[in-house]
C-alpha cells in the first residue's frame, strides 16, 4: 500500500517537474525575445528609407513628431527603419527619440551624398570609417570692415570639454567619429554583392549646407579629408556617441560636383539595397544568433 503511494508520488512529482521546466522554458523565450535589442537604419528623405522599409517582415509603424518609425523584423531579428526627414536638427533629435523609445544596439545611418573625391563616381558607396560635422566652425577674429574669410575659419570639437569652445583652444580641432568595427566589417564582408559602383572607407562630412563651390569644396577635401558631403551623419554619430551605442554611416553618390557627377535619384534606392545586405550579414554575426 504505502509503496504503491509512494510510487504515484514520484510520477506526480516528475509531471509537475516536467510541466514546470516546460513553462519556464517557454516564459525564457518571450524574455529573450523582449529584450533583443532592436537594430536601427535611418534614411532622411522618403526615397532614402522606403524602400528599406517595405523589405522588412511584420511591420508595425509608430510616429514621433514629424519622424516615422518601421518597427518589424529581418531574418527574425528586430530591426527598426526610421525617417528622420533632412538635416542636422531632424536626425539628431529622431536619433534620441529612438534611443529613449527603442534602446536600439546599433545604429546605421543612411543615404545619398555629394562626391568630394574625385575619383568617386554616381553610384559608388562611401563606408564611413570616419564621420565629421562641417558645420561646427570658429571664424577668425576681425574687427569692423575687415571681411570675412572662410578659408581661415577653424573647426569646432563640440565635444572637447564642457567650457566655452569658444575660448578652448583645445576645441580647434575636427571631431572624427569613428564607425564601429564589427559593422565595418559586416559592410566589407557582402562588398561583392554591390554591383552598381565601388564600395570604398572614406571620411562623410555633414552639415546643414549643400555645397556647390568647387574650391570650397575642394577646401573640406583637403583640410579634413572628406570624401563625401550629407546632411546628417555626423549629427546622428554624435548621438549615438552620447548613448555608447555602435554606428556608421553609409552613404552613396547621388552626385559628384567636382568631377560633373550629375544627380541621380535611383542611387538612394541602390544605397538601401547595399544596407540591407549588410544588416542581413551584421544579425549572422551575432553572438547570440
Ligand atoms: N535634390 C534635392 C536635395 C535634397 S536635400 C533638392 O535640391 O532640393 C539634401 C538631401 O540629400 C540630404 O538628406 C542630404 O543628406 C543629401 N545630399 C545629397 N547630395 C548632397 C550634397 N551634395 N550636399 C548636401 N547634401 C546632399
Amino acid at each position: 500500500m504505502l509503496k504503491k503511494y509512494t510510487l504515484l508520488g514520484i510520477i506526480t512529482l516528475l509531471f509537475v517537474s516536467v510541466i514546470a521546466a516546460c513553462s519556464s522554458a517557454s516564459k525564457n523565450e518571450t524574455v529573450e525575445k523582449k529584450t533583443q535589442r532592436p537594430i536601427m537604419v535611418q534614411g532622411p528623405m522618403p526615397i532614402e528609407a522606403e524602400n528599406f522599409a517595405k523589405k522588412l517582415e511584420n511591420v508595425k509603424e509608430e510616429k514621433s513628431g514629424d519622424f516615422v518609425f518601421y518597427i518589424g523584423t529581418l531574418d527574425n531579428y528586430p530591426v527598426i527603419v526610421a525617417k528622420t526627414g533632412k538635416g542636422m536638427e531632424n536626425t539628431a533629435a529622431a536619433t534620441a527619440v529612438a534611443m529613449e523609445r527603442y534602446n536600439p544596439i546599433a545604429i546605421i545611418n543612411q543615404g545619398t551624398s555629394g562626391g568630394h573625391d574625385p575619383s568617386l563616381n554616381v553610384f559608388d558607396i562611401v563606408l564611413g570609417e570616419r564621420t565629421v560635422n562641417l558645420g561646427s566652425l570658429k571664424t577668425a577674429d576681425k574687427a569692423v570692415n575687415e571681411g570675412i574669410d572662410p578659408t581661415i575659419w577653424k573647426p569646432m570639437d563640440l565635444m572637447a570639454s564642457e567650457g566655452s569652445a569658444g575660448e578652448d583652444p583645445n576645441a580647434e580641432k575636427p571631431r572624427f567619429y569613428e564607425g564601429d568595427k564589427d559593422l565595418l566589417a559586416a559592410a566589407h564582408a557582402v562588398k561583392d554583392t554591390y554591383t552598381k559602383g565601388k564600395v570604398v572607407d572614406g571620411t562623410i562630412g555633414s552639415a546643414d549646407v549643400w555645397n556647390n563651390e568647387v574650391d570650397r569644396i575642394k577646401w573640406f577635401h583637403t583640410k579634413y579629408g572628406t570624401s563625401v558631403e550629407e546632411m546628417e551623419g555626423a549629427s546622428a554619430a554624435q548621438i549615438a556617441k552620447a548613448y555608447d551605442v555602435p554606428f556608421l554611416g553609409i552613404r552613396v553618390l547621388s552626385n559628384n560636383k567636382v568631377n560633373g557627377g550629375k544627380y541621380n535619384p535611383n542611387t538612394a534606392a541602390a544605397n538601401q539595397e547595399y544596407v540591407y545586405d549588410v544588416v542581413k550579414k551584421y544579425i549572422s554575426s551575432m553572438p547570440s544568433k
